[in-house]
């Protein structure tokens, strides 16, 4: 039978859902820049400012089963690869011009994701007022754990965020935290995309990015999510 494709299609990015036989197949990812106030001020900014995004390619997931550690390279270019732990939102339906109001129904659940940054490349651009793309959507980038359904999830607007790397402590928060909260942030982020179900949103980071090198493992924690475990080959 002949092909519909002139080479075989890559197969469709998904992550496993916790008491779910069914896979949540991923369509895009999206990032929030500087939603923690202590975050943006070590990264030389202050106040709060309009949410602003930046995507990562879906195939940038390193899906992570709950109990695994997962692997990811150490990436080309840069000597200053940073980890920034974040709360993702997985989108369950499609909407545009969202209210905060009416945000949460749009979510199907919650995971753990690491927003890998090459920092220095980020940096370089920054300077030159150019796309962040190299600094942020390459491969491995966006190491993601498994989903659980939002009405599994507990509070998570209020729950503790953390990251250790080798078992020690380099970012620890509350989601309650985020400049623009889960709501305000799918109202913003749907007024300037079509949402799908399938978009997953990394909600931004805490203060105490930091590197990593080839050999650390980064372990991640939402409370009431299972935990992230990546190790940097
Ligand atoms: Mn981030």
């Amino acid at each position: 039978m002949a092909s519909e494709y002139v080479f075989t299609p890559p197969p469709m990015v998904s992550i496993p859902v916790v008491g779910e036989a069914a896979r949540y197949p991923v369509h895009r990812i999206y990032c929030v820049g500087r939603n923690y106030e202590e975050h943006a001020k070590e990264m030389g900014f202050t106040g709060r400012e309009p949410p602003f995004f930046f995507l990562k390619p879906a195939d940038a997931a390193v899906v992570v089963n709950e109990g695994e550690t997962g692997t990811i390279a150490y990436p080309s270019l840069t000597r200053n690869l940073h980890h920034e732990i974040e709360l993702v939102v997985a989108i369950g339906k499609a909407g545009t011009n969202i209210k905060a109001a009416d945000a949460l129904q749009y979510i199907y659940g919650y995971a753990v994701g690491l927003d890998m940054t090459r920092r220095d490349l980020q940096n370089d651009m920054k300077k030159q007022g150019r796309p962040w793309c190299i600094g942020k959507a390459f491969e491995q980038s966006a190491p993601i754990g498994p989903i659980v359904p939002a009405a599994k999830a507990g509070d998570v607007a209020n729950a503790e965020i953390s990251l250790q790397v080798n078992g020690i402590d380099r970012q620890r928060s509350t989601v309650s935290k985020l400049i623009w909260n889960i709501a305000e942030t799918i109202e913003h982020l749907s007024a300037a995309w079509e949402l799908q179900p399938g978009d997953l949103i990394f909600t931004g980071t805490p203060e105490g990015v930091a590197a990593v090198v080839a050999g650390d493992t980064l372990v991640g924690k939402v409370a009431g999510l299972p935990t992230l475990s990546v190790k940097v080959a």
